[in-house]
C-alpha cells in the first residue's frame, strides 16, 4: 500500500540525515506500531509519510504509483488524492483542531475538499456519533479536555475516509480511562478496515494490539516483525534503550508457557 524506498532526510539546520536510508512496506489493511527511543526519527518518518515532507533521496509510492514533489511539495494532481487518503493525527492536538467549535472543526477538511454541503453536513452528524461528540457538537474546542480534544483529532482525519491512519504518540498524557476509550476507538477503526500506523512509547498496549511492529534506531528500520518476535529480542531492545515493563515480561511468559501446554 505504502511503500518507502531508500528514503533520506535531514533538517536543513542539521549535518547529518535524520531519516538514514530507511526503507519499508505497509500492507492494507493491518496493524502496525513503530517504536524506538526519542530522537530515532519516528515524527519525522510520520510526517514524510504524510507528505508534509519531501525526501532528499528515495521514493514513496502509495498503490504502486511514485509520490512526484514540485517546489512546494507534493504534485498538485496528487495532493488532494494523498491529503485525503493519508492521515496523520499529531502527537499535540492543539496543532491540529483550527476551528471554534468541535462541528466546525469537523467540517474544515470537507470544506477544503470541495465536498458538497449536504454531504458535509451527513458527514459530520454520523462522525460526531461514531465518536461520541453528539453532545459537545457546538462546545468551543478550546474548552475541551487533552482526551476530547485527542478524540477530535481522529475524527478530524477519519471524517475524510482515509485509507491509513497515521498517529503520533496517541496515548501520550492520557489518563487510564481516556487511554481505554481511545484504545476502543481505534479497534473500531481497524475493524472498519482502515490501515494504521502509530508511533509510540507504551509497548504494553501494542503487544496485544499490533500485528506487526517497526523498531526504528538513528533514522533506520533496526527490527521488525511481529510483537513476539520483536519482544523476544529483549537484548536489542534494552540496547535501544526500550525496556519491556514487567507487566507485559510476565504477560509474555504466561502466553508463551500456556502455547507449551
Ligand atoms: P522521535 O519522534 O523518534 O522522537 P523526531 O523525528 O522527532 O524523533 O526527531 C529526530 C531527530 O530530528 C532529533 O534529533 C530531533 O532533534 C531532530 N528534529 C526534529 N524536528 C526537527 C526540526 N524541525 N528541525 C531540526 N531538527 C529536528
Amino acid at each position: 500500500m505504502i511503500e518507502f524506498e531508500q528514503i533520506f532526510y535531514t533538517y536543513s539546520c542539521s549535518q547529518k540525515p535524520t531519516i538514514n536510508n530507511l526503507s519499508l512496506q505497509l500492507k492494507e489493511g493491518k496493524r502496525y506500531a513503530l517504536i524506538g527511543n526519542n530522537g530515532s526519527g519516528k515524527t519525522t518518518f510520520l510526517r514524510l509519510a504524510n507528505g508534509l515532507y519531501r525526501p532528499d533521496r528515495g521514493v514513496i509510492r502509495f498503490f504502486g504509483q511514485p509520490l512526484k514533489y514540485n517546489h512546494r511539495g507534493i504534485d498538485r494532481t496528487l495532493f488532494k488524492q494523498w491529503y485525503q487518503q493519508v492521515g496523520l493525527v499529531f502527537q499535540d492536538p492543539e496543532q491540529q483542531l483550527v476551528a471554534t467549535t468541535v462541528e466546525e472543526d469537523l467540517s474544515y477538511g470537507l470544506c477544503n475538499l470541495g465536498i458538497p454541503d449536504d454531504e458535509i453536513a451527513l458527514r459530520v452528524a454520523n462522525t460526531l456519533k461514531e465518536f461520541n461528540l453528539e453532545e459537545l457538537a457546538h462546545f468551543p474546542v478550546n474548552y475541551l479536555s487533552l482526551g476530547q480534544k485527542k478524540r477530535l483529532a481522529i475524527a478530524d482525519v477519519m471524517i475524510l475516509k482515509p485509507k491509513i491512519l497515521l498517529l503520533d504518540e496517541p496515548t501520550a498524557y492520557l489518563d487510564p480511562r481516556q487511554r481505554k476509550e481511545l484504545i476502543k476507538q481505534l479497534q473500531q477503526i481497524s475493524i472498519e478496515g482502515t490501515t494504521i500506523l502509530l508511533a509510540t512509547h507504551d509497548l504494553d498496549f501494542i503487544y496485544g494490539w499490533a500485528d506487526w511492529i517497526f523498531v526504528m534506531d538513528k533514522g533506520k528500520i533496526a527490527l521488525q516483525g511481529t510483537p513476539d518476535e520483536v519482544f523476544d529480542k529483549k537484548d536489542l531492545l534494552e540496547g535501544l534503550d526500550l525496556d519491556i515493563p514487567l507487566e507485559l515480561k510476565l504477560r509474555m511468559k504466561i502466553l508463551s508457557e500456556s502455547k507449551k501446554l
